[in-house]
């Protein structure tokens, strides 16, 4: 195919876009290949959009591939599905929701685990069924609180996520491995540089979970690695041991009555009033993110009762419980709750304080206390020598609770905790650290999503049971960006042969009707081959096109010009910078 410039939709910029911190940034919109509508929000143009399209096209062979079948959801949802799942709340601030005019609540999808369990409900019923993969190429909205760096991090932008069901753990394992082999593929194929990291600490228990990373120093995410094979997104990197701590100088934790405390400020001067430490002072841990549980009782009621939060911020249960998203379980015996080692940090009731962890969830007051009680709870428990946390009783609240002694010490460490040479958990050598974008995530999700929208198959016995699930994201539109970054330079871009929006640029640099006449038929022969963008303006300088010719990026350009009156042409490969002077006659050729 053949598009001349003087007509092509497409205008360079000679500045930044203010806004602009990255490379990728700046020169996606000065090349012409998107335009800003909103914060975090672009529109494509041809350029960008046909480099999208071949990024989506490698995804798509690849999950085809893979055994994947693909469908198109809408990204405007109802209400009813993710309030099942309780994320309606959950998702917090980052849901775009919406109302219709009959006043029926609506969202615009950030992801779409509730959608496609419903749709094999709606149409599935017996184990024969599966295992089965869909997945979709769809635009998804997410209110970012620092949407940035252009497409990289957008507030609507291009997912690829397909989602596995399965009879079995073990299917779901294998289900798993195929979109994990399918993701290595694509980014082979991309070219595009990847480290899979352990996305959850395996203390933690739980699912698997694989972040694929693209290291990079613009990258939002650190991650750690040795040159052993190891590697963790920071936040799930797990101590070896427990650190030795002398827990003698702090005073046991207690439930203490605390009328009228509304902030964790409050609660830290009360702490200190009436159980003074002698090493020093309680403070907030601001080194402890977040830490929530909630309860949810027999007769439905919900109540959050742990959260720590850094700082002094005002103790809103209703917006902390909407911020996070907590895994659900299940828990009613002791039995149940030993198979939850992810349960590290809570207690029930106002007189039983300290860990449910699996060490003392055999005790025998736990066991009345536990009955019928579900639990929700956030699995990121961070680091913290001390904490205090909500009682579930009105004015009630825990104070001095000591990681490591009220609660299982070997979790998560912190990524400032983590130092280049620190030996690796598993032993595989010295831990590098490095920063990274997220460009794909892999999970075995399990149950949860089945369990809260009833998907249930029958099993050879005629048996229901429920279904297990995995969901897999690929971040199209970011991968665009991500590339871009790997391929450019000072002057523009600079596209592999394969993701290129043409493959050859054909410059008609001069004046004499020759040069037209000659880039133009060389044009029409290549394009019988390749997508070719042909500089045929008139009065544009030979200086402009070149640089345009840069700042587009096209691997191969062909300049047809001064040498043209010793019947000579120049091909220059934009990757290299190599440049080669060639008979006319050879050009198409050389190309070729
Ligand atoms: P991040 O940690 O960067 O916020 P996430 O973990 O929230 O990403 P997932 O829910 O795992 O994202 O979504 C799957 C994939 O979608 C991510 O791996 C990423 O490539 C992409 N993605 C997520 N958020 C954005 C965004 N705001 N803009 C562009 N791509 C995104
Ligand atoms: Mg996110
Ligand atoms: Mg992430
Ligand atoms: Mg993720």
């Amino acid at each position: 195919m053949l598009s001349n410039m003087s007509s092509f939709f497409v205008r360079t910029l000679r500045e930044d876009p203010a806004d602009a911190e990255v490379n990728s940034h700046k020169l996606l919109v000065r090349a012409g290949y998107i335009r800003r509508v909103a914060p975090g929000v672009y529109s494509w143009l041809p350029l960008g959009l046909r480099v999208l399209r071949q990024v989506e096209q490698v995804v798509r062979e690849e999950m085809n591939a893979a055994g994947a079948q693909e469908v198109l959801f809408p990204g405007l949802l109802p209400r009813e599905p993710y309030e099942a799942t309780n994320r309606w709340n959950e998702y917090g601030p980052n849901l775009f929701r919406l109302a219709d005019r009959r006043g029926n609540d609506y969202l615009l999808a950030p992801t779409h685990e509730e959608m496609f369990t419903l749709l094999v409900k709606d149409l599935y019923s017996s184990y024969k069924d599966l295992p089965l993969t869909l997945y979709q190429i769809q635009t998804k909205y997410r209110d970012e609180a620092r949407p940035r760096a252009g497409l990289i991090r957008g507030r609507e932008f291009v997912m690829k996520d397909a989602y596995s069901f399965d009879l079995t753990d073990e299917g779901l394992d294998e289900s798993y491995n195929a979109q994990r082999r399918a993701y290595q593929r694509i980014f082979a194929r991309l070219g595009l540089e990847v480290v899979i990291c352990a996305a959850t600490s395996g203390a933690m228990g739980g699912s698997r979970s694989e972040e694929f990373l693209h290291p990079c120093e613009i990258g939002e995410d650190t991650f750690v690695r040795s040159a052993g094979g190891y590697a963790a997104n920071a936040e799930a990197v797990t101590t070896v041991a427990p650190p030795e701590q002398d827990y003698s100088q702090i005073p046991a934790a207690h439930v203490h009555k605390t009328p009228g405390a509304k902030t964790i400020a409050d609660l830290v001067d009360l702490a200190n009033r009436d159980f003074p430490r002698s090493d020093r002072p309680w403070e907030a841990a601001d080194t402890l993110k977040h830490v929530m549980v909630t309860l949810v009782h027999p007769d439905g009621r919900r109540e959050v009762v742990g959260i720590a939060l850094p700082g002094d911020r005002e103790v809103d249960l209703k917006r902390v419980e909407a911020a996070f998203a907590p895994a659900e379980v299940e828990v009613s015996t002791p039995e149940d709750l030993a198979k939850h080692p992810e349960l590290v940090a809570g207690y029930i009731g106002p007189q039983v304080l300290g860990p449910q962890s699996p060490a003392r969830a055999g005790q025998p007051d736990d066991a009345e206390e536990l009955a019928g009680v579900r639990y929700f709870l956030d699995p990121r428990v961070v680091t913290g020598t001390a904490w205090i946390a909500g009682a579930n009783e009105a004015d009630l609240h825990v104070v001095n609770l000591v990681k490591g002694r009220d609660f299982e010490a070997d979790g998560v460490i912190e990524a400032a905790e983590i130092k280049p040479g620190d030996q690796a958990p598993d032993g595989s050598g010295p831990l590098e650290i490095a920063r990274g974008i997220e460009v794909g995530h892999i999970f075995q999700l399990g149950r949860k999503y089945a369990k809260a929208l009833g998907l249930t198959v029958l099993d050879e016995n005629g048996k229901s049971q429920v279904v297990t699930m995995g969901s897999y994201g690929i971040g199209v539109s970011r991968v665009m960006a991500a590339l871009a970054e790997q391929n450019c330079d000072e002057q523009g871009l600079k596209w592999p042969l394969s993701l290129a929006p043409f493959q050859v640029h054909v410059l008609a640099t001069g004046k004499g009707e020759e040069i037209f006449e000659t880039a133009q038929n060389l044009a029409k022969d290549l394009a019988k081959d390749f997508e070719v963008l042909y500089d045929d303006r008139l009065k544009v300088s030979a200086g402009v096109k070149f640089a345009d010719s840069e700042l587009l990026g096209m691997p191969f350009v062909l300049v047809v010009g001064r040498g043209l009156k010793d019947g000579k042409v120049e091909l220059r490969n934009r990757r290299t910078g190599e440049k080669e002077e060639l008979p006319v006659e050879q050009a198409a050729e050389a190309v070729r």
